[in-house]
């Protein structure tokens, strides 16, 4: 088969699939997808999205959006909706191939029956105790549960009756006939079906039994003819069962499960007990909120489909569990924006500036080129008048040393614009500074001076009365870190919660272009870092940004990278 984009090192699982395909075990490669639609998908599942996606497009396969709903619980469906929308935002594309294991039911039916006609299922009156009873331990092995000695005919019969609603639940499972003294104890003849008087969202009340996952997931996948079901870690131990399933059911073309390491970010939030609790205590607004890592809030915060794939790529694929720093996922927005977006100014904290020698009522309109990296954005006018808003850091009274800003006496430039010289500023009564006086040297249009004369600063500004006020929302990670790195409380496993984690700034002050800005559109404001528009709380005309990541940070990308 040919391959697109020959890589030099190709990752464990290219390698099983290379080897399954040069020794004819599959002659193709179907890779799935099967999220539980019980909650929003998060960094971690966009791995296992884009490896599954990546893995079908590279060997000219398919790629299957599977459901997995074979549990009924009722707050599904909304899932559902919001799971798809994320996938198809990070640009895996099942086509035609979008299937839920719920209509697979019928199905998984007969290949019970199969099972006990086999002599390979029976069932089991066991009560749960029992159950954990008889399973045995890591070092000892389980013993025989008493129901094994019915016939195929009293099997069917009772596994109909549990069908057709003779048992409540709890009274009665379907069992694999495996072996109780295995060492891997998912082997010791584990449950297979279950009797649950449930409604399912699809199903409705068609089904009072419902297969297990280890049961379901196999079939779920030969049904579908995926060739290589990859999942995660924890599923390792399974897997003994999943070929177990597979090959007594006789499937033409098993498919084969490879486990890979889950995506574990520091210092982030991804389990959904704790994503619960802080949107029910009013820490986070919903579960898009931008300090969350579920996808929909890394899309609100302006992060990019390109950023996640790529971050995901520089993660490797490996078969060992380690943890990456988010600041790498930092790293992968910045460069991606960094070229892709407009650059703006934009004033969070604003001090007047006043240009004493400026014409009262002129306006100028500059033209400033929109991003110096990449000259296809274009430029932009942006207005220029006597009063400006700077940055307050931008001034100081007493400037320590290194201090190359303004400070009275001190000339800089304004970006884009002129050479100003400060020649004093205001107090108010209690000492604080409400405005700043300059001079500006005409010559200096464009920010460059034709005697040569060089100056240390460089400033930006947004012109006073041009401005547009909008409100900047700035994060901080939503959980602390202790010494040892942990977010979790050692005591009681509860969330060490950030106090600051979102600083919101109401009286900002934008370049006028920006009324016009979209939700979710992105700018760099020059000096400030990358900022999107929030589409929740962003009006027409009044946009709220949201950082989606600052300039500049200490992160080096690891070597092996
Ligand atoms: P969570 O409990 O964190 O939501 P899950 O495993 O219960 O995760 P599922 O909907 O069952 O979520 O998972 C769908 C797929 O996503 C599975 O194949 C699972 O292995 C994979 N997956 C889940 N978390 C991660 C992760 N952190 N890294 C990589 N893949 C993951
Ligand atoms: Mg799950």
């Amino acid at each position: 088969m040919e391959m697109e984009n020959e890589v030099v090192s190709r990752n464990f699982i290219e390698q099983e699939i290379d080897k399954d395909l040069e020794e004819g075990v599959y002659d193709h490669v179907v890779t799935r997808f099967p999220p539980e639609p019980n909650g929003y998908l998060h960094i971690g599942h966009a791995k296992s999205i884009i490896l599954n996606y990546g893995l079908s497009q590279q060997y000219h396969g398919e790629f299957h959006m599977r459901f997995d709903d074979t549990n009924p619980t009722k707050e599904k469906v909304e899932f559902v909706d919001s799971i798809k929308k994320d996938i198809a935002w990070l640009g895996a594309d099942w086509k035609d191939h979008l299937y839920f294991a719920s209509d697979y039911f019928d199905q998984m039916y007969e290949a019970a029956v199969k099972l006990i006609k086999k002599g390979k299922a029976y069932c089991s009156d066991l009560s749960p105790e029992q159950m954990r009873e008889y399973r045995g331990t890591l070092t000892e092995p389980g013993k025989e549960d008493p129901n094994k000695g019915r016939s195929v005919e009293e099997n069917l019969q009772i596994f109909e009756d549990m069908k057709n609603g003779k048992y409540q639940d709890g009274e009665m499972v379907l069992r694999a006939n495996i072996d109780m003294a295995s060492p891997n104890i998912n082997m010791r003849d584990p449950i297979i079906y279950r009797v649950a008087h449930m409604h399912h969202h699809r199903t409705g009340d068609k089904w009072c039994i419902y297969p297990m996952y280890d049961f379901a997931h196999p079939i779920e996948d030969a049904i579908e003819g995926i060739t290589h079901s990859i999942c995660t870690l924890e599923f390792e131990d399974h897997r003994p069962l999943y070929d177990w399933v597979v090959r007594e059911l006789e499937y033409p073309q098993p498919p084969r499960q490879i486990e890979f390491a889950k995506l574990y970010l520091t210092g982030v939030v991804t389990g959904k007990r704790y994503i619960k609790k802080l949107v029910e205590d009013g820490i986070v607004d919903g579960w898009d909120d931008p300090r969350l890592v579920s996808i929909s809030a890394l899309r609100r915060r302006g992060f990019t489909p390109e950023s996640i794939r790529k971050f995901v790529e520089l993660c490797g694929v490996s078969k060992a569990n380690s943890s990456v720093d988010y600041a790498m996922l930092e790293y992968c927005i910045r460069e991606d924006l960094k070229v892709t977006r407009p650059r703006a100014m934009a004033v969070l904290h604003p001090l007047k500036l006043v240009i004493d020698n400026y014409p009262e009522d002129q306006t100028e309109e500059l033209d400033v080129q929109n991003n110096l990296e990449n000259e296809a954005l274009g430029s932009r006018k942006v207005p220029f008048s006597k009063e400006l808003w700077i940055e307050r850091e931008d001034f100081m009274e007493e400037p320590p040393r290194k201090y190359f800003r303004l400070f009275p006496g001190n000339e800089v430039r304004l970006m884009n614009a002129y050479f100003v010289t400060c020649t004093g500023f205001e107090k108010d009564e209690d000492g604080n500074i409400t405005e700043v006086h300059c001079t500006y040297d005409p010559e200096t249009r464009g920010g460059n001076a034709p005697d040569g004369r060089k100056v240390k600063g460089t400033i930006h500004w947004v012109s006073a009365k041009d401005a547009l006020k909008v409100t900047a929302r700035l994060y901080e990670n939503i959980a602390l870190e202790d010494e040892e790195g942990n977010i979790y409380n050692k005591e009681d496993g509860s969330l060490n919660v950030n106090p600051n984690s979102l600083e919101t700034i109401e009286d900002c002050y934008v370049e006028p272009s920006l009324k016009d800005a979209k939700a979710f559109d992105s700018f760099q404001f020059v000096r400030n870092g990358f900022f999107t528009v929030d589409y929740k709380d962003s009006k027409e005309g009044e946009p709220v940004f949201n950082r989606i990541v600052s300039l500049k940070s200490s992160y080096k990308l690891p070597k092996n990278n």
